[in-house]
């Protein structure tokens, strides 16, 4: 059998990103220069590809609820998140205080440029506030966004209520607004995902959390919904992001949802179990540690804990000199500061967010990996709290 890892590092940050599943790089083989044509040539090799492409499609369109035309390729997940918000138009967007920078930063773009961008706040638990997103949501709210797992800390959001609040806006309307997008890159390893059944209007995934390919993504936008198109060029994706379709990608991501699809209960299960071995734990060794938002209605991956006192970063590298690979937030997140913001979000809490590890377990992950990571902790904080 394949080996999906290097084996003595114990690789605790699948929310960063996982490596590629062996079946899903031998999906992708033949793309790369056998069948290698460009989809839009109406030669036989450019239809071989356009075939793969439209197959691909399709797998992820019936894997998600959707139609094929529904889903457009982009190169990832930030990609596909910044074309959402085009569906904003020309004013109104909400969004939670724990999105990722994806929906931040171009958030922050809009609003500079005149834009209404509101936030709705976070309760401790780390789950959005639903009375503050009633009162934000209001007529002239175009679209909401709200991340359906936070990659730092992996509550998963209520997003079925959201889209409650926004139907009767609609109804009251008459109109089709306000939208509803949510960000899915960290759910559907352990959520089925249904776009009808959730009711959102667009939806996000990528490649590079679910054991495909990094660099891939899909936007899903409902039939009817306008967006902006953000990369302009040769129409590609019908005319919503021009540029040639990375098959070998788009194919490899198709393949590393079915296997999330096939997997997804199984893992759901098996690492609820680890996870909440290692809180247990963590608790036992280390009284102080702290949980960052519920245990309940949380991704079975995700551990973020903050040891008071002590700096995440500090213990991130020293973990990972004694070979533990774990993280402090989202790896994408804000150089500018050296907390995590969704920590401050959720206590503001300034030691806390500096405290915070976020540990995320994978399909590699085995319980006496635990056993030896709250090992390699004891030495590290022994050592840290003898200076
Ligand atoms: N959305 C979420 C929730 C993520 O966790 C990430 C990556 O960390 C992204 C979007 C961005 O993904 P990519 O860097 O693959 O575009």
């Amino acid at each position: 059998m394949e080996t999906m890892f290097w084996s003595k590092r114990i690789y605790l940050d699948t929310a960063s990103t996982t490596p590629l599943d062996p079946r899903v790089k031998r999906a992708m083989g033949p793309f790369w220069s056998g069948t290698f044509g460009n989809p839009s040539s109406i030669h036989q090799e450019g239809q071989k590809a356009r075939r793969a492409l439209e197959d691909a499609r399709r797998q992820i369109a019936s894997r998600i609820g959707a139609l094929p035309d529904e889903i457009i390729f982009t190169a990832g997940a930030t990609e596909a998140n910044n074309l959402a918000l085009t569906a904003v138009g020309d004013d109104g967007l909400v969004i939670s205080a724990i999105e990722h920078p994806s929906i931040i930063n171009p958030a922050r773009a809009l609003e500079e440029s005149g834009q209404s961008v509101k936030i709705i706040s976070v309760l401790e638990d780390g789950f959005v506030d639903l009375d503050k997103a009633r009162q934000l949501i209001s007529p002239d709210t175009k679209l909401v966004s709200v991340i359906w797992a936070s990659n730092e800390i992996g509550t998963i959001q209520p997003i079925k209520e959201i889209v409650k609040i926004a139907r009767r806006l609609r109804t009251e309307n008459g109109t089709d607004f306000p939208l509803v997008h949510t960000d899915a890159s960290q759910v559907a390893r352990f959520l089925p995902i249904d776009v009808r059944k959730l009711g959102v209007d667009l939806l996000t995934l990528g490649g590079g959390k679910i054991y495909g390919p990094k660099g891939v993504g899909i936007l899903y936008k409902r039939r009817g919904v306008s967006i902006r198109p953000l990369v302009l060029g040769g129409g590609q994706e019908a005319g919503s992001r021009s540029g040639t379709e990375n098959i070998p990608a788009i194919v490899g991501l198709a393949k590393a949802l079915e296997i999330a699809d096939s997997l997804r209960d199984e893992e759901s299960a098996r690492l609820t179990k680890i996870r909440d071995y290692f809180w247990q734990e963590l608790k036992k060794n280390f009284p102080t540690v702290v949980l960052n938002g519920s245990l309940e209605n949380r991704l079975p991956n995700n551990l973020n804990v903050s040891f008071p006192g002590l700096d995440g970063e500090q213990l991130v590298i020293e973990l990972d000199a004694r070979g533990v690979a774990c993280s402090t937030g989202s790896a994408c997140s804000m150089k500018e500061t050296d907390q995590s913001y969704v920590i401050m979000a959720l206590t503001g809490d300034i030691d806390r967010a500096q405290g915070a590890v976020r540990f995320s377990l994978g399909r590699e992950t085995v319980m006496s990996d635990i056993d030896q990571v709250v090992g390699s902790l004891k030495k590290i904080i022994n050592k840290l709290n003898s200076f």
